[in-house]
């Protein structure tokens, strides 16, 4: 049998790969989606898994935030028992796998899981995630730390109960718990101010979390500067509006801030354009430390291959610069050193 060339961007498959921006609550495969509500009786109002597609995917730009929302919704509702967390929890492992990730950080929002749900704790939902982890693990060669997330818009003050849920557990006698090494704000940024969430990020700081924030998403550059200096934010997911402010580009530079970039959700959000118009390459370029991620890989039909296909192809990027881009993105991984040290050793030498 004659062999089948490669596909060009064959190589891209095989590159090792660290991915920092990953919503468990934005990413249930449409499969498992479908089988919860069956078993579980959830009643998704649709008939079909193709109905289905269609209300819990985003696959083109959406018209307002609300119609994003809706689409969360669906698969928030799944995430609804310790064993459905749990299993979400492993798959996303496996499929990071599948993606040749070897350091997964995968980020979670208690408040948002429990939202409506009577009967799931905050320690159902912490000690699904780290259980699945933990099982995860045992299966894949991937390393996984975990960043809980506060959500603006939803009560203060379930946010702070769910990030002292978080602490208790990162300082308990979970097998996984050096696994929760991260804390970040999400949802949008638009008519929120910083300050608004100093006493959350002070006390996740001091409890020995890193620091990750939604910025500069539905927002300008003068967001992304509060984030890093009243804040203190380490790393910034998206942070894309900062591009036409040279002095938060000096800021971000000057501060060794990292900014997880993910090209598919800056366009289903409009935060960008269009692919073409995204600064990616412009970021790259000044010397920016930037990682590659999917955002809400299932819930955008994507995988984390797709993104560095889209990267090559509009944006030149090449085998070379994608090693780069990763090796320097381990160093700003959340996970303690002698995990990053054994990843460094294995995949980056
Ligand atoms: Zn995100």
């Amino acid at each position: 049998m004659e062999e089948t060339p490669n596909k060009d961007t064959d190589w891209i498959k095989t590159l090792p790969k660290v991915h920092f921006h990953l919503h468990l609550d934005g990413s249930v495969r449409l499969n498992t989606i479908w089988d919860i509500a069956l078993k579980d009786n959830i009643d998704l109002g649709v008939q079909s898994i193709e109905e289905l597609k269609k209300i819990c995917q985003i696959t083109e730009p959406m018209s307002s935030l609300q119609e994003v929302l809706d689409v969360f919704w669906v698969h928030q509702k799944v995430l609804n028992s310790y064993a459905n967390i749990k299993r979400v929890t492993i798959e996303n492992i496996e499929d990071a796998f599948k993606d040749e990730v070897v350091l997964l950080e995968l980020r979670f929002a208690p408040t948002f899981i429990a939202a409506g749900k009577q009967n799931l704790s905050n320690e159902d939902i912490i000690r699904g995630v780290l259980d699945g982890v933990q099982e995860g693990m045992q299966k894949y060669p991937v390393e996984v730390g975990l960043i809980a997330i506060a959500v603006r818009g939803l009560d203060h003050e379930a946010n702070k109960r769910a990030l002292n849920d978080i602490i208790k557990f990162k300082d308990g006698s979970h097998a996984c718990a050096n696994r929760l090494v991260g804390f970040d704000l999400a949802a949008g940024e638009s008519g929120t101010q910083a300050e608004d969430f100093l006493d959350l990020v002070t006390t996740a700081r001091e409890a020995g979390l890193h620091i990750t924030v939604h910025s500069g998403e539905d927002t300008d550059a003068e967001h992304v500067r509060q984030t890093i200096e009243v804040l203190g934010a380490e790393r910034i997911g998206h942070g894309i509006r900062s591009w036409n402010d040279d002095e938060v580009i000096q800021l971000i530079k000057d501060r060794n801030i990292h900014l997880e970039i993910s090209l598919s959700s800056n366009w289903l959000t409009k935060t960008v354009p269009s692919i073409a118009e995204h600064p990616i390459g412009k970021f790259y370029e000044a010397g920016v430390s930037i990682s590659i991620n999917t955002d809400d890989a299932h819930l955008m039909g994507i995988d984390l291959i797709h993104e560095y296909e889209l990267i090559a192809e509009n944006h030149g990027l090449t085998r070379e610069d994608f090693i780069k881009i990763n090796k320097d993105a381990l160093e700003h991984s959340f996970l303690p050193e002698d995990i990053k040290g054994k990843v460094r050793d294995q995949y980056f030498k």
